[in-house]
């Protein structure tokens, strides 16, 4: 397994649009539940992980974990997984006092904070917890004196009620705190959620979060952070390793409820219950067939801006694309990529219209 995720289920409360799986104000005992069992599994699964480059913490929110519960859990990772070069862990402004800063930088190397917007009332629109002060400034603050020198923020636009000039402005005011990396992600009314219930019945605006799209890429590329993946920006040489590893069809083992495996043929899904996942429920396996396994990790690269060289398709996928030629083609002629003998590149277009090229490929007879 050359990539680890492990998901930390636990928020301090629920945000209305969220479909991640997380326990809204967990108790002591239910993190102590959680962390033994991931602690077993770390050791369970350890000749696996010998060669891990990568490791990534995620939710929920990792930094709501108490600081003798992030210790341990580092420390067990660190034995695991002793020559990872990219740490990731995510965490929530409200989270990062001067002295959790310590603990996450003294293991994680990379650190992305969950600001979504610096408007109170956006924020609200979605009911996400609303700084009430400098919180965001006050967590990159702290993260900075603490050492950390990759740094993410991430963003949501096309909130209920935001124009294209308070999306400028949350760029512009991100941009300000000076990241390595900013992510920006359009928000999604995911079925079963109270944010998809209140805005049922109400038409998409799907130009305007184009244009907001559009606007972030620009806005983001002057600054010196161009677009690498449809949803994310970084300055040369932070681009995340560990999702840019994950596209590109590269094994991943997920500890922790909800958390999702990938061994190169099968796909494997924790459940996302914690009490059923501590208890040792089994996980549901996608046995995805060969063909369709191609075209996932063929459309997977085609996020990025690189798309693919054939080589490192080869590498990823044991053969060539050249089943998927006609499909290739096609999309090629759409103006979606451009394809040579060696590469395959989405062009701009492509990376807007990417759910264009997903159904071509992974529906492709
Ligand atoms: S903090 Fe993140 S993971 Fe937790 S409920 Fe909100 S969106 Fe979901």
């Amino acid at each position: 397994m050359r990539n680890l995720y492990i998901h930390v289920p636990f928020c301090a409360g629920k945000c209305d649009y969220c479909a991640f799986y997380s326990e809204p104000a967990p108790d002591a005992a239910l993190i102590r539940c959680w962390l033994d069992r991931i602690l077993f599994q770390l050791e369970e699964n350890a000749s696996r992980l010998k060669h891990a480059e990568t490791v990534y913490f995620g939710g929920g929110t990792p930094s709501l974990l108490p600081d003798d519960v992030l210790k341990r859990l580092f420390a067990a990772v660190r034995e695991v997984v002793p020559n990872a070069v990219e740490i990731s862990i995510e965490a929530n402004p409200f989270t990062i006092t001067p002295e959790k800063a310590v603990v996450l930088t003294s293991f994680a190397n990379r650190v992305t904070i969950g600001i979504q917007s610096f408007d109170p009332a956006l924020l609200e629109a979605v009911g996400r917890r609303k700084h009430t002060g400098p919180e965001p400034e006050e967590a990159v603050r702290n993260l900075r004196e603490a050492g950390l020198r990759n740094l993410g923020i991430d963003l949501m636009y096309a909130l209920p009620g935001e124009t294209p000039d308070l999306w400028r402005r949350d760029l512009e005011h991100a941009l300000e705190l000076n990241p390595e990396h900013i992510s920006a992600y359009s928000v999604t009314p995911e079925p079963g959620t109270p944010f998809a219930s209140r805005i049922a019945g109400q038409p998409e605006n799907d130009m305007l979060s184009e244009a907001m799209w559009e606007q972030a890429g620009a806005i983001l590329g002057a600054a010196g952070l161009p677009r690498y993946e449809i949803s994310n920006c970084a300055r040369s040489g932070f681009e995340s390793r560990h999702n840019s590893n994950v596209w590109h069809g590269q094994t991943y083992l997920g500890l922790g409820p909800a958390a999702c495996s990938f061994d190169g043929t099968d796909r494997w899904t924790q459940v996302s219950d914690l009490r059923a996942w501590v208890d040792g429920a089994p996980p549901e396996v996608d046995r995805i067939p060969r063909r369709a396994r191609l075209g996932e990790i063929l459309m997977m690269g085609l996020r990025t801006v690189h798309g693919w060289t054939r080589q490192d398709f080869e590498d990823a996928a044991g053969c060539g694309w050249d089943d998927f030629l006609s499909q290739l083609n096609e999309l090629a002629g759409r103006d979606l990529l451009t394809l040579t003998a060696d590469t395959i590149m989405p062009t701009e277009h492509g990376l807007a219209f990417w759910n264009d090229i997903a159904e071509s490929l992974v529906f492709a007879p």
